[in-house]
């Protein structure tokens, strides 16, 4: 007998990627699986499934299945179930239980303001099975809720669904989430959307074309002060195998608070995994700083600032002329 299995859990919980994995292991077995996702809205969106770690899967929508012949098909796979209306639920349902298909749907349980969407309501309702993705807020907790952030905080009240908006969303505990505490700091791998970081990088490095040359291919990494930027970092492998770390800037309001520091340990623990040691290029002003943190001095790049930036760079009324390289072993 075919089952029909709702699968939840918070932003961010892996459930596209597990979705994927299930369609993969079923066509591994040499059996078809079938990527399907509600329609959001009446235009025709993007056939494609895709999660946040990069995965990615064509799909087709829901709206399509009475035009799809289900007897080629092993299972269904459903991503933002959440999405789903009643009436959909019910047709899985009816293919679950008249053509013993199974039907695996993957979604949130509750909207950013507590609220069960419609999809998942009927899905608790019905399911043969409801299972839980686990993730975890900040503090440690399990994070059941999805915070609706925009402008670093947390919006309690709008429309269930905005399509195309500046909001984010992030996992929280329920006490956080009815708090509106995001984390306190934290340390944040950014993917997508490196442009949004161009002007805070340009504080400290005041070259958008040398930001260009290694922005894209390198790791950008922003620290948020309460769900707000208040600094980032970038790091990039070298040719001879080492980590460098090509930009690291701090807001100017939150300077003076350590925070510089505290992305330089980080990225120093992150490169301890791929490299033995991780080098700076910076300026005189700047030595004593990573001196503290226990770099040393490597090399020197004669001329660099004078040869690679258009305008001189004037630090402590004296414009720049050589790159100090320090390292340090990771
Ligand atoms: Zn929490």
């Amino acid at each position: 007998m075919a089952k029909l299995y709702f699968r939840y859990g918070a932003m961010g919980s892996s459930k596209t990627a597990n979705a994927i994995m299930v369609q993969y292991n079923y066509q591994e077995r040499g059996q078809n699986a079938l990527m399907l996702k509600p329609r959001l809205d009446n235009r025709d969106g993007e056939r494609v499934v895709g999660s946040r770690s990069g995965l990615s899967a064509p799909c087709r929508f829901v709206e399509e299945l009475e035009g799809i012949d289900l007897k080629a098909y092993d299972c269904l796979i459903v991503d933002e179930a959440q999405f789903l209306t009643k009436a959909q639920v019910k047709q899985l349902v009816d293919i679950v239980d008249d053509m013993d298909i199974p039907v695996i749907c993957y979604g949130l349980r509750a909207d950013f303001m507590g609220n069960l969407f419609e999809g998942s309501h009927w899905l608790m309702a019905w399911a043969d099975s409801i299972e839980e993705i686990k993730t975890v807020c900040w503090c440690g907790r399990k994070a059941i809720m999805n915070a609706r952030v925009a402008d670093g905080k947390v919006v309690k009240a709008g429309e269930q669904i905005v399509l195309g908006g500046n909001e984010s969303y992030v996992a929280l505990c329920r006490k956080h989430w009815a708090r509106g505490e995001l984390a306190p700091l934290e340390i944040r791998r950014i993917a997508a959307g490196k442009e949004a970081y161009l002007p805070l990088l340009l504080e400290a490095d005041p070259s958008e074309a040398m930001i260009a040359g290694y922005l894209e291919d390198g790791e950008l990494y922003a620290l948020l002060s309460n769900g707000k930027i208040a600094g980032a970092a970038v790091i990039v492998l070298r040719e001879d195998g080492a980590m460098e770390l090509k930009n690291l800037a701090v807001r100017r309001e939150y300077r003076g608070r350590g925070y510089g520091e505290m992305l330089v340990r980080h990225m120093t623990k992150l490169c301890a995994t791929r490299s033995d040691a991780l080098y700076v290029g910076t300026s005189p002003a700047n030595v004593g700083f990573y001196e503290k943190l226990g770099f040393e001095r490597a090399y020197v790049e004669k001329g660099f600032f004078t040869e690679n930036y258009p305008e001189p760079i004037i630090e402590d009324g004296k414009p720049l002329t050589d790159m100090i390289y320090l390292m340090r072993r990771v």
